[in-house]
């Protein structure tokens, strides 16, 4: 059969029912607009994959969301956090999290927007025709930015990066794509621009993309520079509830973080300095509908520890390249837009939507990093897992 002689997506997969000789009677039950998720998330659509959804919290910042840091009123706020997982014992590890971030007074939030990129591969012939490129560009940067922003009304333009390697020139362009995470956007503009640059100088693009963007691999260019926004997360756990909710020691937790998160990482050449960024967000990818391949670049970040003069533990999180979206993508989709509505993000054009979601995703990374690395300091990693994860009685 081929399938792309379908318009109709019930009519397909029963065809592929019949030649498999198979039932497909879960993956066609649904609830999504099949007809805009046809034309907009999904070729040769033939139903929809279910993954459970969990809720995890409240999470409590202490600061605004999407406020500069130091500029808060510092007025507490709370959420639930919606996580999309097949990991059993994950939305309960996440759930303790928030609950000693609560009772240690809340999470303190940061973010920054860096801002999404593409990076065009041109091939020049050589260095004297590169050196006329750098030229071109470092000259005609004001109308590099009116291209790009010609392609959309929410775009702007924000910065360049030029690197040219033997006969090679790869320009890494940064937009600010508002409240969509914004890789339609980029490559959209970074078209208009590649077309304006091949006019102005002859030289020609040989791909829109030359992996200099980093879109979905993990890289140090990424890690440095930061792709997306960037997020911040840090709380004081009070030793008391070190004690009572986490069922450790301040100094256990520090041994775990050190000895894992940063001797064993480096020791492995790993670019996550972290317990498990990636499971936080991935679950909270699926849930809400973002770009679930970019948690390769979510995966990427650091941990850090100290321990208090009073046995306190300071505790924070940082992940510099987090491609989030509030608008655009998979968060149209009925359940997907339900899940940021847990959040408190409602659709609408503020421009800080998708900061408030790279902080609460943020917020929530502690939570599970502090659960973790508690749980593995005590030796209870096992038994959640066969407790939570496969429901055997112990
Ligand atoms: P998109 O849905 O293609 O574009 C976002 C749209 O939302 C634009 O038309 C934009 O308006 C509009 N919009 C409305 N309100 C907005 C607001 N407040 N802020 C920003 N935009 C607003 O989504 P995208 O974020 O650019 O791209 C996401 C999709 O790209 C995902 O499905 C992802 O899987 C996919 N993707 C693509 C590539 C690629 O190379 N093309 C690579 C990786 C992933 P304007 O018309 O004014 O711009």
């Amino acid at each position: 059969m081929d399938l792309r002689n379908y318009s109709d997506i019930d009519l397909r997969r029963k065809d592929l029912e019949k030649e498999l000789k198979i039932s497909l009677k879960n993956i066609g039950s649904y609830s999504l607009d099949a007809k805009s998720a046809s034309k907009k998330n999904c070729e040769n659509m033939i139903g929809a994959s279910q993954v459970p959804m969990g809720i995890a919290g409240p999470l409590l910042t202490a600061q605004s969301p999407a406020l500069p840091a130091g500029k808060s009123e510092h007025k507490a706020q709370s959420c639930f956090v919606p996580l999309a997982t097949t990991e059993g014992a994950l939305v309960a590890s996440v759930n303790r999290g928030c609950k000693a971030i609560k009772l240690s007074d809340g999470v303190i939030v940061a973010s920054h927007k860096t801002g999404v990129t593409r990076a065009p591969v041109f091939y020049t012939g050589g260095i004297i025709q590169e050196q006329k490129l750098y030229k071109w560009v470092n000259e005609n940067k004001s109308k590099i930015k009116k291209a790009a922003e010609s392609t959309s009304s929410h775009l702007k333009f924000k910065k360049l990066m030029f690197r040219g390697l033997a006969d090679y020139v790869f320009i890494r362009f940064a937009f600010d794509s508002q409240d969509a995470m914004g890789m339609n956007m980029a490559t959209l503009a970074t078209e208009k621009i590649v077309k304006l640059i091949e006019k102005e100088t002859g030289i020609k693009c040989i791909s829109i993309s030359g992996n200099f963007d980093v879109d979905k691999k993990p890289s140090w260019l990424n890690f440095i520079e930061s792709r997306g926004h960037k997020s911040w997360a840090e709380v004081v756990l009070k030793k008391s509830v070190i004690k009572e909710v986490l069922k450790t020691s301040a100094e256990r937790m520090y041994d775990v973080w050190l000895s894992k998160n940063m001797l064993g990482s480096a020791m492995s050449g790993s670019l996550g300095f972290n317990a498990h960024f990636a499971n936080v967000i991935a679950s909270i990818f699926l849930a809400t509908g973002q770009d679930i391949a970019h948690t390769v670049e979510g995966s990427m970040g650091m941990t850090t520890a100290k321990i208090m003069k009073n046995e306190d533990l300071y505790f924070s999180i940082y992940i510099p390249s987090l491609m989030v979206g509030t608008v655009g993508g998979g968060t149209y989709l009925n359940t997907q837009k339900e899940a940021l509505n847990i959040l408190g993000i409602a659709e609408g054009d503020s421009g800080k939507n998708s900061q408030k979601l790279a902080e609460i995703i943020g917020g929530a990374v502690l939570a599970g990093e502090i659960s973790l690395i508690a749980s593995l300091s005590v030796s209870s990693l096992g038994i959640s897992h066969r407790t939570l994860g496969r429901g055997e009685k112990i």
